[in-house]
């Protein structure tokens, strides 16, 4: 049944989508008035299998997940079943409302086996009482993700091995406000497990996938990780560092929030040039970002240098 990985983007937006309920920036009005050039963007999650699509593990689930699966013919109940899913297991790259509020929504009949590290399920127990509402509507199979170098086999909640193949190393970014607000995430370097990204393969072999929705510090051991990568999922959330602050959104830079920007000659693009031979794309792509237009100069900066902008419902074997 092992075969090689495959992959659909569920989300290629970020925390808000696009269009964000309440924002009027470019790209969100260009989206909710149905412009071609800006396709709408649920928020950010992956999904991999790697028995054919027989079953699936969610890499982050966004609160957008119902429609997410709703809209996608693979995700139903198998023939004949009355309360049953592919979806196998959830794996958490940080505590993020995007990456986590999709917990809730998959709560009927028993959540996926869930994987985060330590400090990830603490955010999302301590801050948003998560596992503790979860565990109310059935048994919840939660396994810690190690970021020691080990991989791990992800099992669904009955312990079967899915054939997914994952190792988490850590990545300097950002906890989320409302774990900070709870004193998480500080003396910690904002390093050891807060936010992760994910080598994932099949136990059939086949290329690797590098997942990194969020990441600020672009650095030689993250580098490491990249170059066993043969495809890359890499955060694209802000071209500039200043993007929210000029438009008067916030007063927080894009590294402030956790994010390196795309632009720049240490911004994410020119990082990435240094994997000339791996499949690049870009997710966790925030709505105020000049790339949405598929006619920009952003865009075509962007795809000059090699590297790809995902979107929703984008389908890879790897
Ligand atoms: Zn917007």
């Amino acid at each position: 049944m092992a075969s090689p990985l495959r992959l659909r983007v569920l989300g290629s937006g970020a925390g808000g989508g696009l269009p964000q309920w309440n924002c009027g920036c470019p790209p969100c009005r260009a989206a909710r008035a149905g412009d071609p050039r800006v396709p709408c963007r649920t928020q950010s999650s992956l999904a991999v299998s790697a028995d054919g699509g027989v079953r699936w593990v969610l890499l982050n689930a966004s609160p957008d997940v119902r429609v997410q699966l709703a809209s996608w013919p693979a995700a139903a109940p198998g023939p004949g079943k009355l309360r049953a899913s592919p979806i196998a297991a959830t794996v958490l790259t940080n505590a993020d409302l995007d990456h986590c509020l999709g917990l809730l929504v998959l709560r009927e009949g028993g959540a996926p086996h869930l994987y985060g590290t330590a400090p990830v399920f603490e955010a999302i127990e301590v801050g948003l009482g998560v596992l503790t509402a979860l565990g109310a509507y059935g048994p919840t199979k939660s396994t810690v993700l190690p970021t020691d170098g080990a991989e791990l086999s992800i099992c669904d909640r009955d312990g079967v091995d899915t054939g997914v193949r994952i190792e988490a190393f850590s990545v300097a970014s950002k906890v989320p406000p409302y774990a900070a607000a709870r004193g998480l995430g500080r003396g910690r370097g904002e390093l050891e497990g807060d936010t992760v990204g994910l080598l994932v393969k099949s136990a059939a072999g086949g290329r690797v996938l590098a997942y990194v929705p969020g990441v600020r510090d672009l650095d030689e051991r993250l580098a490491g990780y990249l170059a066993r990568a043969g495809v890359l999922f890499i955060d694209g959330t802000f071209f500039t560092n200043d993007e929210m602050t000029a438009l008067g959104l916030t007063t927080r830079d894009a590294r402030t929030m956790g994010h390196a920007p795309l632009s720049g000659s240490a911004g994410i693009v020119e990082f990435l040039g240094r994997f000339p031979a791996a499949e690049r794309w870009l997710v966790h792509i925030n709505n105020t970002n000049p790339i949405h237009f598929s006619d920009g100069a952003e865009r075509a900066w962007v795809e000059s240098r090699g590297v790809r902008v995902s979107y929703d419902g984008l389908e890879l074997e790897l």
